[in-house]
């Protein structure tokens, strides 16, 4: 059994220390924050100010994997989850009925709630697990590496003294010349680990420290997405109307795209996202701006119809990319005894949701294989480029086209592709394919690229000879009307 070091406790460094404890590895999960998701997800939510995890209260949906994760690993938590308010949602719940079930169709569900509530659970079972510490309120610093072995001919160095009761060895090239991680350090002491995983998030300091100590450097790839999330909460009142009737979440302008989140325990979120560079994008952080903006949004106009109480300001992020940041090169890991999960190895623009799904994902493989992955880290390299890259890759394919329309106000023009998201919503067989795609069970061109969807794309085409691509939100004139002057 692995002693495993964790930095960073979000959801993917909670989640990578409960599936290894649960498996008998000994963590240490380091998280600099001192504060943790408890049992109030609203003071949780919207009191806890943390400006290192600025998406914490950005809308989400919790993609397939999550569930299947947990449900396979930790079902406990998964209860604890309902019992806290997350909501499941079936991609065939569109529809009066489910159409026949095809194996894994059962697994197509959104969770739906806000990051605080996962949190909370995941936090509450770390907390219970006897194998896993958490440390609150400390920074990792810096890595421990291995230290050269003094050759024994060597002349033996005086001792200078040193202020440093506990200093950092200097990485000495381990097995194949590739240094070792021995652990982290924290202040001037060093913990010791087999194995340490970096989930410290999308700011992650592990390539920097790692380039600083003379490794190779980590293989960076990183494409700015151009475009900002606005985002304001809402509770539905309890004796307020509560159906905004059958609606799609997810409204499109040419220059901007409204939806709405549904979350745990009857708050949703009025999500916006633009080009960074839109003219409107300051204006629209005053609320009522906001609000009269999303209003023309069909999917945003229905849930704000239902008059719902507002509980935050208008939330904003930008300076969004999607990195992929891998601790091997051509020739192999640029390091031993460290590997990174979560957003520190993968994070994508959020349009397609895939963050924390991912994270979880490789929290159980390294859950799964630590012993092996402390002895030699290549074949968890290999299984990300193998289960996680795609997903990067089908985002940053899809945002080269999305941004440049965003920020260009671009008409749709792919007739196929747009006859194909409004299909879905008619024909079950086609939204088995969307929810696919969707939920990181195979790649759209697989989940779209059948003889089955063309023929019944072929069929609802064949019924709607005139469709034309169309945007269902506001035109540009609309929306700039709604601007102060
Ligand atoms: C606008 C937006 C919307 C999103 N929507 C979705 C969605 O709908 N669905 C979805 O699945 N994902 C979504 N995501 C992505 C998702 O939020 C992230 O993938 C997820 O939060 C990453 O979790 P993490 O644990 O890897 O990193 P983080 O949550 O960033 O956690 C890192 C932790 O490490 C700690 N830390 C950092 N450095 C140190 C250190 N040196 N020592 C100790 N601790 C340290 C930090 O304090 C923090 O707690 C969205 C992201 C954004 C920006």
């Amino acid at each position: 059994m692995a002693r495993v070091a964790v930095i960073g406790g979000g959801i993917s460094g909670l989640g990578t220390a409960l599936l290894l404890g649960r498996r008998g590895h000994a963590v240490t999960l380091f998280e600099q924050d001192t504060r943790q998701a408890a049992k109030d997800p609203d003071g949780d939510f919207f009191d806890w100010h943390r400006p290192r995890v600025p998406q914490a209260v950005q809308p989400h949906s919790l993609l397939a994997p999550v569930r299947t994760v947990l449900l396979d690993e930790a079902p406990d938590v998964y209860a604890d989850l309902l019992a806290r308010g997350a909501r499941e949602y079936h991609d065939f719940d569109w529809f009066d009925a489910h159409p026949p079930y095809r194996p894994g169709d059962e697994d197509l569900v959104t969770l739906r709630t806000r990051r605080i509530v996962l949190e909370a659970a995941l936090t509450s079972a770390v907390r219970r697990e006897p194998g896993v510490e958490v440390r609150r309120g400390l920074r990792v610093d810096a890595l421990a590496f291995d230290s050269a072995p003094t050759p024994a001919s060597a002349p033996t160095p005086t001792p200078a003294p040193d202020p440093d009761p506990d200093p950092a060895p200097t990485p000495a090239p381990g097995r194949d010349g590739v240094p070792r991680v021995i652990g982290v350090r924290v202040g001037t002491k060093t913990h010791r680990a087999d194995l340490v995983v970096d989930t410290s998030g999308r700011r992650s300091p592990v390539p920097r420290w790692l380039t600083a100590a003379g490794c190779r450097p980590p293989v960076v790839e990183s494409h700015r997405t151009g475009i900002a999330y606005l985002c304001r909460w809402y509770r539905l009142r309890p004796d307020g109307p509560r159906d905004p009737g059958r609606v799609k979440t997810g409204s499109t302008a040419a220059f901007a795209l409204g939806g709405v989140f549904p979350s745990d325990n009857d708050t949703f979120a009025v999500s916006m996202v633009l080009a960074t560079g839109d003219p409107s994008r300051g204006a629209l952080t005053d609320p009522a701006v906001f609000e009269a903006a999303a209003r023309r949004f069909p999917a945003c106009a229905a849930w704000l119809d239902l008059d719902p109480e507002p509980c935050s300001d208008v939330l904003a992020m930008a300076g969004l990319d999607n990195r992929w940041t891998s601790l091997a090169d051509d020739a192999g890991p640029v390091v031993t005894g460290l590997i990174n999960a979560g957003d520190s190895i993968v994070h994508t623009n959020p349009t397609f949701g895939h963050g924390v799904a991912l994270g979880l994902l490789a929290a159980r493989q390294v859950a799964l294989h630590a012993d092996e992955i402390a002895a030699d880290p290549a074949g968890y390299h290999a299984w990300t480029v193998q289960a996680l890259r795609p997903w990067f890759d089908t985002q940053v394919t899809s945002d080269r086209t999305s941004g440049l329309r965003l920020a260009d106000s671009a008409p749709l023009s792919d007739r196929r592709a747009a006859a194909l998201a409004a299909c879905a919503f008619d024909d079950p067989v086609v939204m088995r394919a969307r929810a696919q795609a969707r939920h990181l069970v195979c790649p759209p061109k697989d989940a779209y690229g059948t003889d089955e969807i063309e023929r019944h794309l072929t069929a609802w085409l064949a019924d709607r000879p005139d469709f034309e691509p169309r945007y269902d939100g506001p035109t540009r004139e609309q929306w700039d009307a709604l601007l102060p002057a």
